[in-house]
């Protein structure tokens, strides 16, 4: 085994200019976890990512101890238990409600037909409020035909 991985790593070292040095193998090594340990990491960890927190898929080489990321707050958090730290932060709850907000709006269900037509029966009032009367209607198609008239007059040429 130790023979077929050496030259592998070496291959590797020098075409990515040693960058994923560090990066092999998972950031939690679940081998050495028990069942029941594992269960509760995952339970922890389907938790966690309603908060848009993710375990990493590998090593981060500025903070080589992490193992989560909070994809909200673009942070690496050591552990699930600061990760749970991390949910509570007054900065991740401003940004899960911001994106939870975001999700609404984007998920809200076109109007069914009776909220069109009230929405059809609201304009309907507001033009009969405000709206120009046929009457008002003429009335500024004859100031528009006066004032034509005035400047033919006064600037022949120019409509
Ligand atoms: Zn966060």
């Amino acid at each position: 085994m130790k023979k077929f991985r050496k030259p592998r790593k070496l291959r590797r070292n020098r075409k990515d200019e040693c960058d994923h040095d560090e990066a092999d193998g998972p950031v939690i090594d679940e081998s050495v976890l028990s069942e029941k340990e594992l269960l509760g990491l995952q339970q922890a960890e389907e938790r966690l990512k309603r908060d848009y927190i993710y375990r990493l898929k590998k090593q981060s080489r500025s903070y080589p101890s992490a193992k989560y990321t909070c994809k909200l707050c673009d942070v690496l958090i050591e552990s699930v238990a600061f990760a749970y730290k991390h949910i509570k932060e007054k900065r991740h709850k401003k940004s899960l409600k911001e994106k939870q907000e975001e999700q609404l709006l984007t998920a809200l269900p076109p109007p069914t037909p009776s909220q069109i037509k009230a929405i059809g029966v609201a304009i309907e009032n507001v033009v009969q409020e405000f709206g120009l009367s046929n009457e008002d209607l003429e009335e500024r198609l004859n100031i528009k035909t006066v004032m034509e008239n005035l400047l033919h007059q006064k600037l022949p040429g120019i409509i």
